[in-house]
């Protein structure tokens, strides 16, 4: 099995043969070609098994391809458009189209650094970590380029939703990353009002070392009919 059977873009397939892998690991398999389908994915693996691309990857496959779509422009298109059309800039919440819940700092940055990597050719594809500990100013400014895709500890995370500087009405991608880490240090109210504010017709990946009791229920109440995958 490679990863160009996998069906991803080969834009994706090329940054992944750059960074040395050659063949998917077993939950990569299971979950790259369902993701890329839209499925919902309910994922019982542990850290080293390779699960950040396996929810990273077929994410960006579906940016790729939509990236060749004559249609689409970036946030920096849209406001030289609109200061070409005399309009003046004014403040926009970000509107990303992907977010990435993990329980800690180091995760987050793990996962902003391996999406850059698996993005590189990408050219519209931004990420950016919102981390608690880490300045406002300099996340402010990070949210103000409109990254398409967040990677955000669950409670820094809503100081800037509440503060409006995030809006989630156009997001299509939500992951959960250690989801039982998440829930054992206390984010479940946070999650809950993170979901909330995102649109029903997302698709949702969560990934947790377990899927039992109160992580279970929560993955069953937040995805729609999702494929489980037990490494
Ligand atoms: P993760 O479980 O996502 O933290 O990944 C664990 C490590 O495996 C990371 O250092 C990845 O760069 C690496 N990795 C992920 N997928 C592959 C693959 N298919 N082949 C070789 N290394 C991989």
């Amino acid at each position: 099995m490679s990863f160009e059977a996998l069906g991803l873009h080969e834009s994706i397939v090329k940054a992944v043969t750059e960074a040395g892998y050659t063949i998917p690991t077993p939950v990569q398999a299971q979950a790259v070609p369902a993701a890329i389908e839209g499925r919902d994915l309910l994922v019982s693996s542990q850290t080293g098994s390779g699960k950040t691309a396996a929810f990273m990857l077929p994410a960006l496959h579906k940016f790729a391809v939509a990236e060749q779509s004559p249609a689409a422009k970036t946030a920096a298109q849209e406001a030289q458009s609109a200061r070409a059309r005399g309009e003046r800039p004014r403040f926009k919440a970000a509107q990303p189209k992907m977010l990435v819940l993990t329980p800690t700092r180091e995760l987050a940055l793990q996962v902003t650094a391996a999406t850059e990597k698996y993005g590189t050719g990408i050219r519209r594809i931004k990420a950016v970590s919102i981390l608690g500990g880490m300045p406002y100013p300099k996340q402010m400014q990070l949210l103000a380029r409109n990254p398409e895709i967040l990677v955000a500890t669950p409670g820094r995370l809503i100081d800037h939703m509440e503060s409006g500087k995030i809006d989630f009405s156009e997001l299509e991608v939500l992951v959960l990353d250690e989801a039982d880490r998440m829930l054992d240090m206390g984010f479940i109210d946070d999650i809950e009002k993170i979901i909330a504010a995102t649109p029903a017709n997302r698709q949702t990946m969560l990934f947790s070392a377990t899927l039992d009791g109160m992580v279970g229920n929560m993955a069953r109440r937040i995805t729609k009919d999702p494929m489980v995958i037990q490494i």
